[in-house]
């Protein structure tokens, strides 16, 4: 059999003993035990965790299309995707060119639907991780923007500098600034249509900062931007802050140029997301436009609405949607028949990924044990030789400060913690039910419930939901219920 290998690390794992030549002995070791022909192995140095950025991964790719390739050998699932469906995905398209992926530290029976089952878990785990993380990241900029502090490239009008108490703040940048101000104000004055607006302040010198001409999307977006009054509002994150730095424009400003671009109408309601757990999850089969969620303006009563704002008049009560979307959840709903089958499948996965966790933080722990060492030789050779200078002694420290640092952290850092048992126990009853869990659950956990279970979203077409694209998960557990057929490959293929 001819295999190819491939070989990625993450920064964290420079820590953890698991360099590129590690996992590449480790590959060439597993050949020579199986009988294997390691034709090439492809080592990626990056460390970005996106197929897009991993040059060697597209070289594997082109490789297998060439090549006779059997297996690829990588040394953990997690090297070779983090995301669940791009794992799948390349899954699949390696598949299609006749090699099956094989990780050389976690054992998964190739053909049978738990070893597929399990897999797909490893790879739910790798990716929980991966969401921890960037949940740790969104939390930074969620801190940043509640401060008033704007996150990505300055606005036009204003530019970057660092502020008094030296951050890296916006400040009104003077040449741009008056020209933006222009435009709020001949807007507010009555001055139509907007595109005149454009123009007119395009002659006048508005323009990018790399000289562009600012196209007629981009002027509106100005227009609607808060930040020039003032305001740090991003909706992802529920954030609206006021800004740390100078507005552009004053807030009733803003305001009146709001209102003539709405035509005057009254300010829109906007519908808390408390009332609507499916808005801008939902979305349109028509126009594939998010879904938003309002009350209707009855006499006497209001009714709570689902629509695209798009496709006019094609509302929906929110009573028929929830209703409809529950059905297609209590479809996927596991057969309390199968429990046992995925407990066994869940604990195994818990345990393999237990075993891994506990040799790498001995790992750690031996490491941090010579940092020890070193650091008091070091000591010694300063305090009581006076073998080194304070210049070399305070350099040396720092850096093993750091490392004594990175090694912490690392240890601190996301490991299977949970109690297996429990976890277990809870995924059974929230697959046995999917339904109820998702309709007695708050809004904030029914947004991550649907999440979970529609990665995509919902479509909607004539005030029903449509088969929606269920995570792949389902289509394991989906394949077992359906009593022992042969799996095709995972996405359906
Ligand atoms: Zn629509």
């Amino acid at each position: 059999m001819r295999a190819a290998a491939y070989c990625r690390v993450s920064t964290r794992e420079q820590v953890e003993n698991t360099s590129l030549e590690t996992q590449e002995q480790a590959i060439r070791a597993y050949c020579d035990r199986e009988g294997l022909q390691l034709v090439r192995v492809f080592r990626e140095q990056g460390e970005s965790a996106k197929t897009a950025d991993r040059p060697q991964l597209q070289s594997l790719l082109a490789y297998c299309a060439s090549e006779p390739v059997d297996l690829v050998l990588v040394w953990k699932f997690d090297r070779f995707a983090r995301e669940l469906a791009q794992h799948v995905q390349l899954r699949a398209q390696l598949r299609g060119l006749g090699a099956e992926v094989r990780s050389i530290t976690e054992s998964t029976g190739d053909d049978d639907p738990a070893g597929r089952l399990l897999e797909n878990v490893l790879a739910a785990i790798a990716q929980f991780d991966n969401d921890v993380r960037a949940q740790r990241t969104r939390r930074g900029m969620k801190a940043k923007a509640e401060q008033g502090l704007w996150l990505s490239r300055p606005p036009l009008g204003y530019r970057r500098t660092v502020d008094e108490l030296g951050r890296s703040n916006l400040e009104p940048d003077p040449v741009r600034a008056p020209l933006v101000r222009a435009a709020f104000e001949a807007i507010a004055a009555g001055a139509t249509p907007v595109e005149d607006v454009r123009q007119r302040l395009t002659e006048q010198g508005l323009a990018t900062v790399t000289g562009r001409v600012v196209a007629p999307e981009s002027f509106h977006r100005i227009l609607r931007n808060p930040i020039y009054a003032g305001r740090i509002v991003f909706e992802k994150l529920d954030v609206d802050a006021p800004a740390a730095f100078e507005p552009i424009v004053a807030p009733e400003l803003f305001a009146a140029v709001q209102d003539r671009l709405d035509g005057k109408g009254l300010p829109r309601r906007r519908a808390g997301d408390e009332d609507f757990p499916l808005r801008r999850f939902a979305f349109c089969a028509h126009c594939d436009r998010r879904l938003t969620g309002g009350w209707s303006r009855g006499k006497r009563r209001r009714y709570p609405y689902y629509r695209c704002s798009v496709c006019n008049g094609s509302g929906v009560r929110r009573g028929v949607l929830h209703g409809s979307f529950l059905s297609h959840l209590e479809a996927l709903s596991l057969d309390r028949a199968y429990v046992p089958l995925f407990r066994e499948v869940s604990l195994a996965a818990f345990r393999c990924r237990a075993e891994l966790d506990s040799s790498e933080r001995a790992n750690l722990t031996r490491e941090l044990n010579t940092v020890g060492d070193r650091e008091r030789r070091l000591r010694e050779a300063y305090i009581f030789e006076r073998r080194i200078t304070a210049d070399v002694y305070d350099e040396e420290s720092r850096l093993l400060q750091e490392r004594r640092a990175g090694i912490e952290r690392a240890l601190r850092g996301p490991h299977v913690g949970v109690d297996a048992a429990t976890v277990t126990r809870e995924c059974e009853h929230l697959l046995a039910d999917l339904g109820t869990a998702w309709n007695r659950a708050p809004v904030a956990q029914r947004r991550v419930l649907q999440r979970l279970v529609y990665p995509d979203g919902v479509p909607v077409l004539q005030r029903e939901v449509r088969t929606p694209r269920e995570a792949s998960v389902f289509a394991v557990l989906r394949a077992i219920e359906g009593g022992g057929q042969r799996l095709g490959s995972p996405n359906g293929i």
